[in-house]
């Protein structure tokens, strides 16, 4: 898997004191050490698994922006994609685009790439070993390498939603974690677009996502009731539904995503996308910020909390904001009924409503879109007439 000589997994040569220490080789950790790697710092990366990437917990829909933040080659891209249909009952609505907007990939290709990348970029790495800090400097792994303790002037915390890094440091969690299930499946559907179902969870949505060849990823999110909702949701594929994926999304950014010596990265600071549950894009990009960061406070050899807090200044610069609306939106989700969404999906179907969406849609960064939904007439008389719809029928 990692070809970059074996002593780097095997624990063997490894220092003892590193500039920077990595604990997480899912795509933010991989990327967090390539970068501190890339910009001199020595840096080790901690996994808790035997192999990068495994077990997947992830659809593998990444917009075309996320996969070029990844920095990999097309190895791990299995299908593309360049549109939606969003379908309640026998009601659809159908956004599509002649170029490709997202790419499915296999996720465990991609987080081995990324972890080559490191490797390349002289980062050491210790795979089958679970970390746990000791004190702000110090991180004690045990595992099938061994046990081993090392020193280093900062953490980067990449450990996922559940992060016992942040826990130990005293922050606190992600505002929600959403339950995730999924499992591939035959289906026959258009190959060029996602299908999303908003009514089979009722605060999130239900997904297909096509992998070509007639197979698709399908799966749900929501905060209560999954399973149960899962199972209706499968219903129609029972028969040919295998690799079954369960996992957490944390939503809502974490209150401070740093402490002294410590950088919190990805899903471990609760970067998964509200609306969507991706948490690849910010999760990468959290990694760069990090990351420059780290490089700043070794040029500075300082590593407490005030000058580690450029690191949020410069993540929230990026995309704060949109992680900020997105939260709203995913707490305003919880009243929408699926009434509601089907009157909106009727009335949604006019063709200047539906060229706004082509062209302004953005799996990343959907202030824009929204922006321009509020200013248009088009927008304001579809959801006025869903509005009343609803009323009429609710009084009828
Ligand atoms: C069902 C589902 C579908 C999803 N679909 C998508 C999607 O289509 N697109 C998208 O962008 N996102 C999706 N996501 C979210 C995406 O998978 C995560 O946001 C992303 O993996 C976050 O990356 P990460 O590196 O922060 O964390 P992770 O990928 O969780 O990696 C954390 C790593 O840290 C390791 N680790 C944890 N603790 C320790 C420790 N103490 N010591 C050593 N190692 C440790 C873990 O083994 C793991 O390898 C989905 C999530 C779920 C659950």
């Amino acid at each position: 898997m990692i070809s970059t000589g074996y002593h780097h997994i095997f624990a063997v040569d490894l220092r003892t004191n590193y500039d920077v220490i990595v604990i997480g080789a899912g795509p933010v950790g991989c990327a967090a050490a390539q970068a501190c790697a890339e910009g001199g710092l020595s840096t080790l990366l901690i996994e808790e698994h035997g192999t990068i990437g495994y077990p997947v917990q992830c659809a593998g829909l990444l917009s075309v922006r996320a996969f070029k933040e990844c920095r990999v080659g097309p190895d791990s891209v299995l299908h593309t994609v360049c549109g939606a249909h969003i379908i309640s009952g026998d009601k659809k609505l159908s956004f599509q685009t002649e170029e490709t907007r997202a790419y499915v990939v296999d996720r465990m290709l991609l987080d081995q790439e990324m972890g080559q990348k490191a490797v390349a970029a002289g980062c050491d790495i210790l795979i089958k070993s679970y970390a746990r800090l000791i004190s702000s400097t110090m991180v004690y792994c045990s595992g099938a390498m061994g046990s081993h303790s090392f020193r280093a002037k900062i953490i980067i915390a990449a450990d996922g939603p559940k992060s016992a890094i942040a826990r130990s440091k005293g922050l606190s969690r992600p505002r929600a974690i959403l339950s995730g299930l999924q499992c591939d499946i035959r289906h026959d559907m258009d190959p060029s677009c996602v299908e999303i179902y908003p009514n089979s969870s009722d605060d999130f949505f239900g997904w297909i996502i096509p992998t070509g060849s007639g197979r698709a990823r399908a799966g749900l999110a929501g905060l209560s009731d999954v399973a149960k909702r899962f199972q209706t949701f499968m219903k129609p594929y029972q028969q040919s539904c295998s690799h079954f994926v369960a996992g957490a999304i944390p939503i809502g950014v974490i209150e401070k995503t740093y402490a002294d010596h410590t950088l919190i990265t990805g899903d471990a600071a609760g970067f998964a996308k509200p609306t969507s549950g991706g948490g690849v894009y910010t999760g990468v990009r959290s990694a760069r910020h990090a990351a420059d960061t780290a490089l700043w406070a070794c040029e500075q050899d300082r590593f407490d909390a005030l000058t580690l807090s450029r690191y949020e200044k410069s993540w929230k610069h990026d995309f704060g904001r949109e992680l900020d609306l997105g939260y709203h939106l995913f707490t305003l989700r919880k009243h929408v009924r699926k009434e509601d969404i089907n009157y909106f999906l009727k009335y949604a179907q006019n063709a200047s409503f539906i060229h706004l969406i082509e062209e302004q849609g953005d799996m990343d960064r959907p202030s824009q879109l929204l922006k321009k939904m509020i200013f248009s007439p088009v927008i304001a008389r579809t959801v006025a007439s869903s509005i009343a719809g609803r009323f009429h029928h609710r009084i009828s």
